[in-house]
């Protein structure tokens, strides 16, 4: 099978390619490429020639992709002509927690939205954009899926779900988060769950008022309110800190235990480990097209997304494997202290910081772990020159490049330019192309404006212009929010790398454990009340600083014994009450 996708966004009228594309349109008399009403088209009957000049269509605009026959009756649902396929689905199962593991941009939303009844899928034809039910249900060989989409059809599941977008809550909703819970509390348990999930205290606040993770709860919150068969939850660690993570793995995990049907979209591995039965991962290109796999156990499944390979499918994900190293094989080159701090004190609001003694070497890189409020971000904008600490005292004289947590730009022009314009031409070649744009796929970005970036794709050209800048030490909050799981683990692979090639020292805050397992050497641990005070303990060497923090989170794990991942323990297993009994709360071996 043929199929033709055209990147919306790339070939808008005065774009390269919509003028080259209006070019070849009234060149072949079979008009295999239109442009009409400011739109183009190909058609994906077009002929050989035509087929041709589309693939050479400038800013990689148009994908001319040949699919295997074997997927010509799978397609489950196409937007538009030109437009994203979808084929096969996920299966909610009874009792059960079913995860989907795949890049951003690969229809994993979509799934839900078939899954949920807010789209009827058209299995891929445009000329019946609302097939009758029966067609839909018997497109789907027999078994769970069937059944489940039978369900849905004559509405005999309920269903609730938390989007993707929880930022987007306040502008859905105007009133406070008491009024938003009150209207899905169909059991009556408004209180009992605000309290399990941390927002007691918030419920007369107004949405647009909350942090990022304050609205994750609260969507939390209201989905698990509304009595229904099957729940979705689209992305929801985003924005929570690992306590918070590990309380809704337990929420969620509670659920299931319910007769529940659960399903998943997660990107942070460890979490989507811990939490779920089965997983579908799901593989294509981004924007072009997705296939979803039949459930594999979740350890299978994580395994093999990190080796890059899927073995039933014979489908290459990724060029090379992502590898966990053990402890020991880390620190041996570092190098003399460049950074060094004492006692600091910095009061903000009702919120009060205070440090230990620390230091930071040359090419070591520090892992910033610790509950949210406490103080990650003040701390860091402090070595960063932005803050002036109260007390204490803090010695820095070296060069820093500084990614924020918030990213954005009004930065007008391309994604080209603006690499140009902080970092200079450095990054058209060498290893910094390889390693780090191509890496973090920010070659496919190029051509895109900058200000219309989606969040992924910001935070992915913001880590590389921070680690494409001459300095001594790059600082990091929070990489890994809205980066897929592929994403974030060639971040992290992008970071390590370069300061191990340069000798150069980073300090990096994040909440996703794979990724701080993957670029520290050392571990800076925040402990304390969030929004009322926070004490910043180390750099400890990664293993004591895993204790400490784990200890803190009540959270063992263990390695993998093929992949050497971390896998955190499920709680009170035996592992978890052994290692929790011998104080090593990060590995055994
Ligand atoms: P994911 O959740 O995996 O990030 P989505 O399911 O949201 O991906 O989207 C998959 C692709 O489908 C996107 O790349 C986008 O191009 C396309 N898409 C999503 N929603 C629509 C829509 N309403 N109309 C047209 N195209 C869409
Ligand atoms: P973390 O990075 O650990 O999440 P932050 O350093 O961002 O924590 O914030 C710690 C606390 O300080 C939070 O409660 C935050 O609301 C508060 N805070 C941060 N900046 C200011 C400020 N300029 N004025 C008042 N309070 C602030
Ligand atoms: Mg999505």
């Amino acid at each position: 099978m043929r199929v033709a996708v055209l990147l919306e966004e790339r070939c808008k009228p005065n774009s390269n390619a919509f003028a080259y594309l209006q070019k070849y349109a009234a060149m072949c008399e079979r008009d295999c490429i239109q442009v009409e009403d400011n739109k183009c088209k190909i058609l994906e009957t077009a002929c050989p020639v035509c087929l041709t000049r589309a693939k050479h269509c400038p800013d990689n605009a148009v994908k001319i992709i040949n699919l295997p026959e074997e997927l010509d009756h799978d397609m489950t649902h196409c937007y538009g002509e030109n437009g994203f396929r979808l084929f096969r689905l996920p299966s909610p199962r009874e009792e059960q927690i079913v995860g989907i593991l795949g890049p951003n941009g690969i229809g994993k939303s979509t799934a839900i939205n078939i899954l949920s009844g807010t789209i009827r899928p058209n299995l891929g034809d445009l000329d019946n954009p609302l097939p009758d039910w029966n067609d839909v249900v018997t497109s789907f060989p027999r078994g769970e899926l069937r059944d489940y989409i039978g369900l849905l059809a004559e509405e005999g599941v309920t269903i609730s779900v938390k989007p993707q977008y929880v930022d987007k809550l306040p502008q859905i909703f105007q009133g406070d988060v008491g009024e938003l819970l009150d209207r899905v509390d169909e059991r009556g348990e408004m209180e009992q769950f605000a309290s399990l999930l941390g927002i007691g205290q918030i419920v007369s606040r107004k949405l647009g008022d909350l942090s990022g993770g304050e609205l994750q709860r609260v969507a939390i919150c209201a989905t698990l309110l509304k009595e229904a068969d099957v729940y979705f939850f689209d992305e929801p660690s985003s924005y929570l800190d690992i306590y918070e993570r590990m309380r809704m793995v337990g929420i969620v995990q509670e659920l299931a235990s319910r007769g529940k049907r659960v399903l998943v979209v997660e990107h942070d591995l460890a979490i989507l480990d811990v939490l779920c039965d089965l997983i579908h991962v799901i593989y294509g290109e981004r924007a072009a097209y997705g296939i979803f796999t039949p459930p594999r156990s979740t350890r299978t499944a994580i395994n093999a997304y990190l080796e890059g390979f899927l073995t039933e499918e014979n489908v290459r994900i990724r060029d090379k494997p992502i590898q966990f190293l053990r402890a020991r094989d880390r620190g041996e080159e570092i190098g003399m202290p460049i950074l060094r701090w004492g006692d600091m004190e910095k009061k903000l609001g009702d919120f009060q910081l205070t440090t230990g003694e620390g230091q930071v070497r040359s090419a070591e890189v520090v892992g910033v772990v610790g509950p949210n409020s406490t103080g990650k971000t003040t701390m860091v904008r402090i070595i960063a020159g932005e803050m002036e600490p109260d007390q204490g005292w803090c010695t820095m004289d070296s060069v820093v490049s500084y990614k924020p947590q918030h990213v954005s730009t009004d930065f007008e022009g391309t994604v080209t330019d603006w690499l140009d314009s902080e970092i200079g031409p450095t990054w058209r070649s060498g290893e910094f192309r390889t390693q780090v744009i191509r890496a973090l796929q920010v070659d496919q970005l190029l051509e895109l404006r900058a200000k219309k970036l989606s969040g992924g794709e910001l935070q992915a050209v913001s880590i590389a212009i921070c680690l494409g800048r001459e300095a001594d030490l790059y600082l990091f909050d929070e990489p890994s929010a809205h980066l897929d799981a592929n994403a974030r683990m060639e971040a992290a692979k992008a970071i390590r790398r370069t300061m191990e090639s340069n000798e150069k020292s980073a300090m990096v805050i994040d909440h996703d454990t794979y990724f701080i397992d993957i670029v520290s050497d050392s571990l800076l641990v925040f402990q304390g009340e969030g929004g009322r005070n926070g004490h910043a303990v180390g750099p400890l060497p990664l293993r004591k600083g895993m204790n400490l923090f784990l200890s803190d989170v009540g959270v063992t794990f263990r390695r993998d014994v093929e992949s050497q991942r971390p896998r955190i323990n499920k709680p009170s297993s035996r592992k978890d009450r052994e290692q929790k009994a011998s104080g090593e709360y990060f590995y055994s071996k």
